[in-house]
């Protein structure tokens, strides 16, 4: 049965249907899912504008209670959605259900905030006048995510919008379908009115930019590539609409003398490697003092061998496969690039042969890097990280914000010292202390600096800021 894309409450096939394959087993076919078209977009936005002016003006209490009970349901059913995440993007089953667990946690956030909405009220300067200022939401809100995080992207973009008042057009990644879908079904059921929130799966070069070209979208809030990014950023100025966007990273781990050696080994193994290195905030950069380098190298190659590549949902899996056959031919590639450059492949890189056809890669550590090398500059998006070594501290934060980028930074020291002074001078939107540079929790603000991101933060109360805008009333008294 082909799942289909929802606009104006109505479920619509469409022409055209897609495949979503399992990475650990490209045999096994997740699903069939339609394919929007540019006018399918079209008609989904003209759906969001016409909901919009009663759900912008709806009782805080209905919005509540669909987020409430979206929130219950994804927790509900937390084992069989993660299980669906995990077979269709490839990550671990226990980090399947840890995200979907996150997006249930996200909406139940967002509830909450929607009977916490509140504003301010002073005094005019001028004599018996008073000012009001209050939030209102932004209008029709565009949604475009990527394929690494397929249910906790589209729940941290999808909650606040609709808290807030909004109406959304949603466009998920067309790798990772099913749980967008699934939140979507559970959404509508929750009890929706027509055209607040549509789903339209389909390629970025049509439905993306259908949204793009949209002057009818009022806001776009976009996690993915940098590329893509800069072409959401022009659109938008176009349209002299707000933006927001997540893109790349190239996060430091810095490791110094004093840290502790396997706090410093469990913090780079998970940074570098968990999911598959495919998170915006996983560490591939490790930037370790000259005292400590040697002990951590072999650490790690100790650590590494011990790490179970298989199946994303066998019991014992630590590591999953690639998300598909591109992404893993990028890896590849940097892994060769990385030794052209000069770097030593010390550890892993190979690719792996399991029971099914998968896209199983070692987790792959290069030595002697240095930070000009390409694979020190650009975003791999795989499980292949690189130690550089460095003098001393000083050199270590030199180096940490020595790239374009600036999401997250992390480090290991037993010094308050260096920990204080690196959390006041890291270039980067999140700063870890003795632990992985990814696993931000669901109520904080995430986001970065440089040309990690643009505009305001997302999750916990900051993501106000992109999904409503300020208006200051006067009142003569
Ligand atoms: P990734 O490398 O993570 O796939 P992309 O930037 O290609 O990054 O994709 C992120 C999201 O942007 C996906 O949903 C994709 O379909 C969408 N996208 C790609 N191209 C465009 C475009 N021209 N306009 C709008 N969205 C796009």
């Amino acid at each position: 049965m082909v799942q289909k894309n929802l606009i104006d409450g109505e479920w619509i096939a469409g022409s055209e249907a897609f495949r979503n394959i399992n990475p650990s087993d490209t045999n096994d076919v997740v699903g069939e899912y339609a394919r929007a078209s540019a006018e399918d977009a079209r008609a989904a936005i003209a759906a969001a504008k016409a909901a919009f002016p009663a759900w912008s003006r709806s009782g805080i209490l209905e919005r509540h209670a669909i987020l409430r009970k979206t929130a219950d349901e994804i927790l509900a059913r937390k084992d069989e959605l993660g299980k669906l995440l995990s077979r269709e993007e490839g990550k671990t089953l226990a980090e399947g259900i840890g995200e979907t667990v996150r997006a249930g946690q996200i909406f139940d956030f967002f509830a909450g905030e929607c009977l916490r909405l509140a504003g301010e009220v002073l005094p005019s300067a001028r004599p018996n006048i008073g000012v009001e200022i209050t939030r209102e939401p932004v209008g029709v809100v565009g949604i475009i995510t990527p394929w690494n995080f397929p249910i906790a992207i589209p729940a941290w973009k999808i909650a606040p919008a609709l808290c807030y008042g909004n109406t959304v057009v949603f466009k998920p990644a067309e790798l990772v379908p099913g749980s967008s879908w699934a939140i979507v079904d559970i959404l509508n059921r929750a009890g929706l009115p027509k055209g607040v929130l549509n789903l339209v799966m389909g390629k970025g070069s049509v439905v993306g930019q259908a949204m793009l070209d949209s002057p009818d979208i009022h806001a776009i809030t976009f996690t993915g590539s940098t590329g893509t990014g800069k072409r959401v950023a022009l659109a938008s100025v176009e349209h002299n609409r707000k933006y927001q966007l997540e893109m790349g990273g190239k996060n430091p781990f810095v490791v110094l003398d004093d840290a502790d050696l396997a706090v410093a080994v469990e913090a780079a193994v998970n940074s570098a490697f968990f999911s598959t290195g495919q998170r915006c905030t996983a560490s591939s950069r490790l930037i370790v003092t000259e005292g400590i380098h040697d002990r951590f190298v072999a650490a790690m190659g100790e650590r590494m061998k011990g790490l179970v590549v298989d199946d994303a949902l066998k019991a014992g899996t630590q590591i999953g496969p690639v998300v598909d056959e591109s992404q893993l031919n990028q890896d590849t590639d940097y892994i060769a690039i990385g030794r052209q450059e000069g770097a030593k492949l010390a550890f892993g890189g190979e690719l792996l042969k399991r029971d099914t056809p998968g896209f199983y890669l070692q987790p792959a550590l290069f030595t002697e890097a240095t930070n000009a090398m390409r694979i020190s500059r650009e975003e791999i998006f795989g499980p292949v990280a690189s130690v550089i070594r460095v003098k001393d501290y000083d050199e270590a934060l030199t180096v940490a914000n020595d790239t374009p980028f600036g999401l997250s930074s992390g480090i290991a020291t037993t010094s308050l010292k260096y920990a204080t002074h690196f959390k006041r001078n890291a270039e980067a939107g999140m700063v870890m202390v003795n632990l992985p540079t990814a696993g931000v929790d669901f109520h904080v603000p995430f986001g970065g600096r440089k040309s990690s991101s643009h505009g305001s933060r997302e999750q916990g109360r900051y993501a106000a800021e992109f999904y409503t805008t300020v208006k200051t009333a006067y009142t003569l008294a």
